[in-house]
């Protein structure tokens, strides 16, 4: 008895050990009803999509992206780049504490609230705009150690797309995007249109019209 009840133990941490190597998963069940192609930015609020969202690496993303990163970050870990987030999912709530304090920065610099509103679009949006609030998008950045971004940025200016992702604000597009140049910016639209896009050097607006 005492030794059947060793072997199952070993077994168990066995399994246990073997699950830890391999982690993080890749999950099997997909929850969220949103289109990876879903279009949100200055005058496209998010829509009504159930967004069920799952964790990785301690931030939430939606559960149709992840895959797709687990694959990207294991792929830039062979390249010898850590893919560390920055930002991923946030809440109206979020956004709108996030766009409040850019506001308030220009507010305190003496603009009126009409400007200071303006200027704060420039680099945030209001909430029910941003495609953080769709968990399809992620920052990409090592806070910890900011002079390894530009390894990271440019490997997934090169390779992300492969995986499903693009740059979503490129320089150069301002005046389509209405979002200044932002490299560690990507965003999920799936695989296919990634690389239609990034091969096009096109963004998410363009491709949608072209559709
Ligand atoms: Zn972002």
């Amino acid at each position: 008895m005492k030794k059947i009840l060793s072997l199952i133990l070993i077994v168990l941490i066995l399994y246990c050990g073997i699950n830890l190597v391999l982690s993080p998963h890749k999950i099997s069940k997909i929850k969220s009803n949103i289109d990876p192609l879903t279009l949100v930015n200055y005058n496209h609020a998010l829509g009504d999509y159930k967004i069920n969202l799952v964790t990785f690496n301690g931030f939430k993303v939606c559960d149709i992206i992840y895959n797709d990163l687990v694959d990207m970050t294991n792929a830039a870990k062979k390249d010898g780049i850590t893919l560390k987030i920055n930002n991923s999912y946030r809440t109206a709530e979020d956004q709108r504490d996030m766009f409040d304090a850019k506001r308030q920065t220009y507010l305190n610099q003496g603009y009126s609230y009409e400007k200071a509103t303006y200027k704060a679009k420039e680099t945030a949006q209001l909430p029910g705009y941003s495609e953080h609030q769709t968990g399809l998008a992620i920052d990409f950045s090592n806070e910890g150690h900011p002079d390894d971004n530009q390894k990271i940025w440019q490997w997934l200016k090169e390779n992300s797309y492969k995986y499903g992702f693009i740059l979503r604000y490129p320089n150069g597009k301002e005046d389509i995007t209405k979002i200044t140049y932002e490299p560690w910016h990507f965003r999920y639209v799936g695989k296919k249109a990634a690389k239609e896009i990034t091969k096009q050097n096109i963004t998410l607006e363009e491709y949608l019209k072209g559709k």
